[in-house]
C-alpha cells in the first residue's frame, strides 16, 4: 500500500477538521472490511467530509496530489466496489441531513451519506412514499444506492434507483461542484448528466447530495403462493398483472430447498404452507386503500388456482403475518452462507426466458457437479434471480469451491445465451468488472472507458472498478 504524501496528509486534516479524518487502526480496518466479510482490503487514510465543500476541496487536493479515493457509504455493497484496497477512503457517513422535502412537487432532497430508512422516514413522516426497499436498507446510503444503481423488491412498479433520482449534487474528479439538484420532472436540455452517475460505482464523481421521487402513500395486501413449475410461477405473474395492472408493487420466487436452509439456520421459521411442491412465490399488491388491495389479490389468486397455476395460496391476515413471509425471503442470503459454500451470481433474463433458463443453467451445473443443489430465488417479477449453486448436502467433503469458476461461467454463458445480463442489480465493482469485458461488445467497453478518460483523466476516483483504462 502506497502512503499518500505527507503534503497531501496535512493539507487533509486541516481542511477536514479533528472530526473529518481519522488514521485509527480499527477504523481503518473497519472501513476496509464489507458486510461479507469477503475481499478484505486496507486503506492508509479514511476521511469523512461534513460538507459538499469539504467534499470538493478533498477531492482537489487528492487531484493536486494524485491520491487515488474510494467513495464509501454503507459498504454494504456486493461487487467489490467500495472497499479501498490501498486508495483512501472517503466515507460520505457524516453527510446524512435531509435537505428539503416538497410535498406538493412529491421530492425529497437529502444528502448521500443518509440511510435508506432515513429517506423512507422522512417521506412517510410527510404522508410519502420512497419505494426503494431492499435487505441492507438500514446501512446502505442513498449515494451508495444510486452509485450501483440498486434494485429492490418493489422495482416491479417503481423502478430501480436510478428511476427514482430527479437531480444530483456531484463532486467532479477534478474537485469542480457539479449542482444538479432539481425536483424537475421534465427537463430536456441536453446530455442528462445524473444518469451518468447513477450506476457509475464512484468511478466518475462522488455524489453528495440527490433530489428523489416520492410517491402516495399505498396499503398493501400480502399473498404466499405454492406453485408447481417455474412456468406457472410466470404465468402467474401475468395473470396477477391481468387483475392488478401496476399496482403488483413485489413478485418474488422461493425455492422450497431455500425455506428449508432457512429453518436450519433460524429453527423457530414457520413455513407458512407447507408443500411438497418445489416453488413459492411472495406476490405483494398495494393501493390506496387495504381492502382494495385485498380483494385485488384474492380474485387474482381464486383465478390462478381455479386454472391450475397455483396449487394453494394465503393471503397475510396481519402486518406481523406478511412480514413473517418476507422475513423468510430477506433470510435466504444468509442461510445460505451458513449451509456451506454457495456460489453465487445476480443474473437478470427477459421474465418469459426464466423456465428455460432455470432448466438450462441446472444441467450445465449438474454436468460438472453432479449433486449441487442449486438456489434460485429473487425479483422474478423484474426477471432477475439471486442464482446459487450450494454445496451438495452428501459431500463427504467439499466439492464445490474447487467448481467456482466453471460454474460462474455456465451461469454466465446461460444468461447471456437467453438474452440477459451477468448483472442484475448488484453492479460490477472489482468482482465482474473483467467477466464483463470479455461479454459486452467492445463498442460499449470503448465507449465507457472515453467517458472515464473525460471525467477523471488522472485516474484517482475509484480506478479499478467497472472498466480498466
Ligand atoms: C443484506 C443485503 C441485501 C441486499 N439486497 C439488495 C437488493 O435487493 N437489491 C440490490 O440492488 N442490492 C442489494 N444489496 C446490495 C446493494 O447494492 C447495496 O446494499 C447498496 O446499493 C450499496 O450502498 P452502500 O451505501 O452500502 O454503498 P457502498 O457499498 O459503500 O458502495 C457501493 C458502490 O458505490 C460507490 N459509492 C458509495 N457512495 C458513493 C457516493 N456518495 N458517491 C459515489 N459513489 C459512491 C462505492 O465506491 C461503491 O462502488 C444488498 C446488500 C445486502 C448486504
Amino acid at each position: 500500500m502506497t502512503l499518500p504524501p505527507d503534503a497531501f496528509l496535512t493539507d487533509a486534516k486541516a481542511l477536514l477538521g479533528p472530526k473529518g479524518w481519522s488514521e485509527d487502526e480499527d477504523k481503518l480496518k473497519e472501513a476496509a472490511s464489507p458486510w461479507r466479510g469477503t475481499w478484505p482490503g486496507k486503506t492508509p487514510f479514511l476521511a469523512m467530509p461534513a460538507s459538499t465543500q469539504d467534499a470538493a476541496g478533498l477531492v482537489k487536493l487528492c487531484a493536486e496530489h494524485r491520491v487515488a479515493l474510494v467513495p464509501q457509504g454503507g459498504n454494504t455493497g456486493l461487487v467489490d466496489g467500495g472497499t479501498p484496497h490501498g486508495e483512501i477512503t472517503v466515507s460520505m457517513r457524516r453527510m446524512t441531513s435531509v435537505r428539503g422535502l416538497d410535498k406538493r412537487n412529491n421530492s425529497l432532497t437529502i444528502e448521500a451519506g443518509a440511510p435508506l430508512v432515513d429517506a423512507q422516514s422522512a417521506a412517510d413522516e410527510a404522508n410519502r412514499l420512497f419505494p426503494l426497499s431492499l435487505g441492507s436498507e438500514g446501512q446502505a446510503t442513498i449515494g451508495g444506492l444510486i452509485s450501483t444503481n440498486a434494485g429492490g423488491v418493489a422495482v416491479l412498479r417503481y423502478g430501480m434507483m436510478r428511476d427514482l433520482v430527479l437531480g444530483l449534487e456531484v463532486v467532479l474528479p477534478s474537485g469542480e461542484i457539479w449542482d444538479g439538484l432539481s425536483g424537475l420532472r421534465k427537463n430536456n436540455t441536453g446530455y442528462d448528466l445524473k444518469h451518468l452517475f447513477a450506476g457509475a460505482e464512484g468511478t466518475l464523481g462522488l455524489i453528495t447530495a440527490a433530489t428523489l421521487k416520492l410517491f402516495p402513500k399505498v396499503a398493501k395486501a400480502t399473498g404466499w403462493v405454492i406453485c408447481k413449475s417455474s412456468s406457472d410461477v410466470v404465468d402467474l405473474l401475468a395473470l396477477t398483472r391481468d387483475h392488478a395492472g401496476d399496482t403488483v408493487t413485489s413478485f418474488e420466487i422461493i425455492p422450497a430447498n431455500a425455506i428449508e436452509m432457512v429453518k436450519v439456520d433460524v429453527p423457530d421459521t414457520r413455513d407458512p404452507a407447507p408443500s411438497p411442491l418445489p416453488w413459492r412465490v411472495l406476490v405483494e399488491v398495494s393501493m390506496a386503500r387495504e381492502d382494495q388491495a385485498r380483494e385485488t389479490l384474492m380474485a387474482a389468486l381464486a383465478d390462478a388456482m381455479e386454472k391450475g397455476l397455483a396449487e394453494n395460496a394465503i393471503i397475510a391476515e396481519t402486518v406481523s403475518q406478511a412480514d413473517s413471509f418476507w422475513h423468510i425471503r430477506e433470510t435466504i442470503p444468509l442461510s445460505k452462507r451458513a449451509y456451506g459454500t454457495a456460489v453465487n451470481h445476480d443474473v437478470s433474463v427477459p421474465v418469459s426466458a426464466i423456465p428455460d433458463f432455470l432448466d438450462a443453467a441446472e444441467t450445465e451445473i449438474h454436468k460438472v457437479v453432479s449433486a449441487a443443489e442449486i438456489v434460485a430465488f429473487g425479483h422474478v417479477g423484474d426477471g432477475n434471480l439471486h442464482y446459487s449453486a450450494c454445496e451438495p448436502k452428501a459431500a463427504s467433503k467439499p466439492i464445490l469451491a474447487s467448481h467456482a469458476d466453471e460454474i460462474t461461467r455456465i451461469v454466465h454463458d446461460q444468461a447471456m445465451r437467453f438474452g440477459g445480463s451477468i448483472s442484475a442489480e448488484h453492479g460490477v465493482g472489482r468482482l465482474k468488472r473483467d467477466e464483463l469485458a470479455r461479454i459486452r461488445p467492445q463498442a460499449a467497453t470503448d465507449t465507457m472507458r472515453a467517458i472515464k478518460m473525460a471525467l477523471d483523466p488522472l485516474g484517482i476516483m475509484n480506478p479499478g472498478r467497472v472498466v480498466s483504462v
